[in-house]
């Protein structure tokens, strides 16, 4: 199955594409993630994405494109995966068309994970993040079991550059703007599925496997 996760910032995209992975055996190919490890690694990619990144704009078209295009190429996938973060504008949308069409391995869905905007800022702004595994956890509803430390790798956990409250906002108009148009795109190819993630991923998890 090749999914794409579709939601704002906070929504809990990430959260929910690792348990239905983990769940379904696809792979999570998370481009925010990946971009991540390049600044961590300081190869030339990092050092392009690492400005924008910070300050929670959109990698230029070319950079983000080729990066997944190389990445879609990999051997890994043939059991399926789960797309989180890409594609985030229109263009990005048509290049993913092509090379899919190019790969002969169509979409089989995309899902929106919707959560009320009021959640979303509360959320973005108690979120921690591991810097080593790139585990995810959120003061309010899924805090880790050690305070500040993370259950997977015991790394001790930090708030994202970009989940600092000027860059938060921002981040929220870049998807308004530019990635909420998506949906409308994806509902017309009658591709588009939704899963309410207000309450817990897990029920989320349950709400979605009902309708996969
Ligand atoms: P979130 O979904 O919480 O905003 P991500 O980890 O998906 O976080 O993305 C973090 C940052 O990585 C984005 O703010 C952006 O700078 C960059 N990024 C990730 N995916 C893309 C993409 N498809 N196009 C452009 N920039 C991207
Ligand atoms: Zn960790």
């Amino acid at each position: 199955m090749r999914l794409i996760f579709l939601g704002a910032p906070g929504a809990g995209k990430g959260t929910l594409a690792a348990l239905l992975a983990a769940h379904d055996g696809l792979v999570h190919i998370s481009t925010g993630a990946i971009l991540r490890e390049e600044i961590k690694a300081g190869s030339d990619l990092g050092k392009e994405a690492n400005d924008y990144v910070k300050t929670g704009q959109l990698v230029p078209e070319s950079l983000i494109n080729s990066m997944l295009e190389k990445r879609l190429q990999q051997g890994d996938l043939t059991g399926g995966y789960i797309l989180d973060g890409y594609p985030r504008t229109l263009e990005q949308a048509h290049f993913l068309d092509q090379l899919l069409a190019k790969l002969e391995t169509p979409l089989d869905r995309v899902v929106l994970v919707d959560v009320p905007q009021d959640l979303i800022i509360k959320r973005l702004s108690s979120r921690l993040t591991c810097p080593n595994c790139g585990a995810i956890y959120n003061l309010l509803q899924q805090p880790p079991q050690k305070e500040g430390i993370c259950d997977h790798c015991k790394s001790g956990l930090i708030v994202r550059e970009d989940d600092k409250e000027e860059v938060i906002r921002h981040r929220l108009e870049v998807y308004e703007e530019n990635t909420k148009p998506l949906i409308d795109y994806y509902a017309k190819k009658q591709l588009l599925l939704k899963v309410d993630n207000s309450a817990s991923p897990q029920l989320a998890l349950d709400n979605l496997l009902a309708q996969l």
